[in-house]
């Protein structure tokens, strides 16, 4: 049995929202820089060269990256055999999680973007609560990923529910649609996350984690889903949106999917879409 001190989770959480929020991560620098190389348009390119003098600024003078700072959103792989320490008015991990987010937003001067309720819009003022997913897995491992995630992204994203006769094609359709219609709503060039199968709510669960998928840009293990990255991450390229909005040919950075089973009925689809301020980190203990 593995035992860790709830309050060196908080730390970790501190530290990562922070440095996410600072830091662009090798494999998106990397992959911003190399679609950088293949757009083709004056606007686009300028606007390729604000986004890594932008992320140089933010991590030298530790800035956010963007205003928005995102809500802080936690996917956590919890092995059956971990069992935490409680301490220092810390009773839970959940308590640790949300009191990490909490004090690394207020000491981190990044901005507070979670209010109490949706009609009534009151700011809860520290940026909690935290929004976590719960991963039960066996053995010790303890694996906490961080994405900050801006409202702007997140509202051109979309869950649809198909019936099966709408097929490969019906699916890569709406993809396609989701970023035409999102336009230079969210912020592009955009990651989108694909999630097929499942139900009506595992499948935007699922479109989320195909975002944290490591490297940004490598491929499902799957040819059939490679062979449908590649080909919707040409299409979206192809509509001309371009980084900003400008015109060009870089919309996208990657086509991320992620597929699980489904009812015999349904073809739940969902796209989430990210942009290119992907702030995203993983931490194990
Ligand atoms: S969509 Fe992303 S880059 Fe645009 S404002 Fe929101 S967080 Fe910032």
């Amino acid at each position: 049995m593995k035992v860790i001190n709830l309050s060196s989770v908080r730390d970790k959480v501190k530290e990562v929202v922070q440095e996410a929020n600072y830091e662009l991560q090798e494999d998106t620098l990397k992959i911003i820089k190399q679609m950088q190389e293949k757009e083709e348009s004056p606007a686009g390119q300028e606007v390729f060269n604000q986004i890594l003098q932008n992320a140089r600024i933010a991590k030298d003078e530790k800035l956010g990256l963007c205003q928005d700072t995102g809500l802080a959103v936690f996917f956590v792989e919890l092995g059956e055999d971990v069992k935490f320490q409680k301490e220092n008015g810390l009773e839970s991990l959940r308590d640790a999680i949300t009191e990490g987010t909490r004090l690394g937003y207020g000491e981190g001067f990044l901005r507070k973007s979670v209010v109490e309720d949706p009609i009534r819009r009151k700011n809860t003022g520290d940026n909690t609560p935290a929004y976590i997913h719960w991963e039960l897995v066996p053995g010790d491992v303890f694996k906490v990923t961080f994405i900050a995630k801006g409202g702007g992204a997140e509202n051109m994203s979309q869950v649809r529910m198909f019936a099966p006769a709408a097929g490969q094609e019906g699916i890569e359709e709406f993809v396609v649609e989701v970023v035409e219609k999102g336009g230079s709503n969210p912020c592009p060039p955009i990651i989108v996350g694909v999630g097929l199968g499942g139900n009506f709510e595992y499948s935007a669960l699922l479109a989320k984690k195909a975002l944290l998928r490591r490297p940004l840009g490598s491929h499902n293990p799957d040819p059939f889903y490679e062979d449908m990255e590649t080909r919707l991450l040409e299409r979206i390229n192809n509509l001309g949106i371009g980084p900003q909005g400008m015109g060009g040919r870089i919309t996208a950075l990657a086509v991320q999917v992620e597929a699980f089973p489904c009812h015999i009925a349904s073809m739940p689809a969902a796209v989430n879409i990210q942009c290119h301020s992907h702030r995203v980190i993983s931490f194990e203990m």
